[in-house]
């Protein structure tokens, strides 16, 4: 008898329909001879839609009572799929992130799960119950207050209890049949990826591709635990995201060249204009973003003007920070000492993705050609030995996706990539 961990987003469990065929699926995962344990996200667009309704009373909730209030999209969800299971006959129990022993930081809104503890969880399936958890939920070890672990969290807390209970597989049930070379709802000939390596996840992820949460991905190379990312609609195979590569049936699964083409348009960009050219500038300007615990992503410094000694200092980061990071940094604009500030929320970035890129010298040369012939204009750059990454303007996005995507030879000449369900929120 093997334990598996399974997740199921947001668009499996939708309406009522949806958690009945989940329980459905859990129940055979169950019969096949597995204790299962399944990790839950709120229903649908519940996360949003309970933001909204948070900000319609308040602009910038406290961060504790916004975990309080968001925690209970996935008890609505946890408690409907133990009801729905017992209706087919099987012993289920739900339990809350605290209950199930996820361990986080203080650190509100985003919290870092920093241990799990899941003995009451190992009771319940020994006692021959299906466990059903609460995702993206934890309790603080100082504070004992509620805690989220950021959007997209329940794949964290899946990957996490798998660690935990030493599962056999943890799999990620979602709206698409795996990861693919490039988001199915932008690029139609998408192509399904069977096997991709921690590291070209990671990267991938951390650039945007949501399918997996990227703390997610950094918690399973860490405890290497092998994720099966596959569609809940259907029965396919899906991609698996390991250390090693798979075989199925009798091919070895290779290691690609490019993994593929990520994209977001969740960040924002801030400039500080006016920066005296000395050492220490930069120092202050980011010591006082990260006092205020925002993670940035790009930097970019201008040359100075000669003639003014001075210069632009140029960040991207999540848009839910830039009010944040605009009041502290002209909170200390006397400190830090530059001109002004510019904030502009609408720009994309648009990432390529490669073990490969480390040996072949022409990918960024062919990369800026694609986006040069689709008429893109590029902002900022940043690289690293796997990905190469640009920022544009936001409406240049898909069509700047697509291009790289064909560029590379990514394009596939089969089906075309299915999306079953989900908003695309
Ligand atoms: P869930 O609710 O199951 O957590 P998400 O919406 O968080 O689902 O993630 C699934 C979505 O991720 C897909 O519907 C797809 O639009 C998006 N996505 C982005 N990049 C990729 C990719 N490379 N492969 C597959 N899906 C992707
Ligand atoms: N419900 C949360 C969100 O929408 C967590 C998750 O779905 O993983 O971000
Ligand atoms: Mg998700």
């Amino acid at each position: 008898m093997g334990l598996v961990v399974q997740k199921y987003g947001g668009s499996s469990v939708a309406d009522a329909e949806g958690i009945k065929r989940v329980a459905k699926r859990i129940v055979e995962a169950k019969q096949s001879g597995n204790q299962v344990v399944a990790v839950v996200s709120a229903m649908g667009d519940t996360t949003d839609e309970l933001i909204d309704l948070a900000e319609q009373v308040s602009p910038m909730p406290a961060g504790r009572e916004l975990d309080m209030l968001l925690t209970a999209g996935e008890r609505i969800s946890m408690a409907l799929l133990a009801m729905a299971i017992k209706k087919l006959g099987h012993e289920a129990q739900s339990f809350t992130g605290s209950q199930a022993g996820v361990i986080t930081d203080s650190v509100h809104n985003k919290a870092r799960i920093i241990d799990v503890t899941p003995g009451r969880i190992k009771t319940s399936v020994d006692e021959g119950n299906i466990a059903i958890v609460a995702g993206f939920q934890g309790v603080s070890q100082d504070t004992k207050d509620i805690t989220t672990l950021g959007r997209g969290g329940s794949d964290t807390t899946a990957v996490a209890l798998a660690a935990a209970l030493d599962a056999d597989v943890c799999e990620i049930y979602t709206d698409v049949d795996g990861v693919f070379t490039a988001d199915p709802r932008v690029v139609k000939k998408a192509r399904k990826i069977d096997w991709i390596s921690f590291e070209d996840m990671l990267e991938l992820a951390a650039s945007g591709s949501k399918v997996l949460l990227h703390r997610c991905v950094e918690y399973a190379r860490r405890y290497n635990i092998p994720i099966h990312v596959r569609s809940s609609f259907s029965g396919l195979q899906g991609t698996w995201v390991s250390s090693e590569p798979i075989n199925q049936g009798d091919k070895q699964v290779e290691q690609a060249l490019i993994s593929g083409v990520a994209h977001d348009t969740s960040e924002a960009k801030v400039t500080v204009v006016g920066v005296p050219d000395k050492p220490g500038e930069a120092a202050s300007i980011f010591r006082t973003i990260a006092d205020a615990e925002i993670n940035i992503d790009m930097v970019v410094q201008n040359v100075s003007a000669a003639s003014t000694g001075l210069t632009d200092i140029s960040f991207t980061l999540p848009k839910t920070e830039g009010r944040k990071a605009i009041d502290a940094l002209e909170k200390n604009k006397a400190g830090i000492g530059f001109d002004s500030l510019r904030y502009d929320d609408q720009i994309g970035k648009i990432s390529l993705v490669g073990a490969g890129m480390k040996t072949n010298p022409g990918v960024t040369a062919d990369f800026f050609t694609a986006l040069s012939d689709a008429g893109v204009n590029i902002e900022l750059i940043s690289t690293s030995e796997i990905r190469i990454s640009v920022v544009t303007r936001a409406d240049d996005v898909p069509e700047a996706v697509r291009a790289v995507h064909s560029a590379f030879g990514l394009d596939s000449d089969s089906d075309e990539a299915v999306v079953y369900g989900g908003t695309g929120r």
